[in-house]
């Protein structure tokens, strides 16, 4: 992966432990030399991890809706910024642009962002791996949820596969390498028969 998208939040989070992770995670980057696609932001961990790239000399790209330019939350600093009209616009550029993504602890943005990438990966409309750096236990609850998911039958274990979980930076991007999407044909299928008895319809 030479470009990653990360989702972090537009917050510090209460623990120095976040912005010591994203900080760790940008300097990462320049170590391996992986370019940053991100939301844009001068705020939040947002801006550690693009502060951090940015120091090593390594491109970091933007992507933001103008309603947030409005906002004056944009970085003026970062390599190249892209404007784009809406939220979703911003995604599917994230998307384009980038080999791989990483969620690192966030609000309501990060959970959006991450979702969105599993479930274009479950229905195959990109697989392009999706890391989440659990920083300090930050997302065990959600994790814990996923495989609750699992077990009452409304997320299928490959789906909840293809989210590669580790709290260590280098092990999440060695694993997100080798990541191989779950080619899971017949899943559409199952769920038609089990909505309709034995019938498909
Ligand atoms: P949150 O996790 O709710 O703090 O939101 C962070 C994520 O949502 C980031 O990855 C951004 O893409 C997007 N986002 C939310 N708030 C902002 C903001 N003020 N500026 C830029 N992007 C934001």
């Amino acid at each position: 992966m030479r470009r990653i998208c990360v989702f972090c939040g537009s917050s510090m989070g209460s623990k120095s432990e976040y912005k010591e992770a994203a900080k760790s995670l940008g300097d990462y980057f320049v170590e391996k030399q992986i370019e940053l696609v991100y939301g844009g932001a001068d705020v939040g961990l947002m801006k550690v991890i693009a502060d951090a790239v940015l120091a090593g000399g390594i491109k970091v790209t933007g992507i933001m809706p103008h309603l947030l330019i409005d906002k004056e939350v944009d970085h003026k600093g970062i390599s190249e910024m892209i404007t784009v009209d809406t939220m979703a616009e911003r995604k599917e550029l994230m998307a384009e642009l980038s080999d791989g993504f990483i969620a690192m602890p966030g609000g309501f943005g990060t959970l959006d962002e991450l979702s969105e990438v599993l479930t274009y990966n479950q229905l195959r409309i990109s697989d392009k791996p999706m890391g989440l750096l659990n920083t300090g236990g930050y997302f065990d609850n959600l994790i814990k949820f996923i495989e609750d998911g699992v077990e009452a039958g409304f997320i299928r274990m490959e789906h909840r596969e293809n989210l590669i979980i580790d709290s260590d930076i280098h092990r999440l991007v060695v694993r997100m390498n080798a990541y191989e999407p779950i080619v899971m044909k017949k899943w559409i299928e199952d769920i038609k028969v089990e909505s309709n008895g034995s019938k498909k319809k």
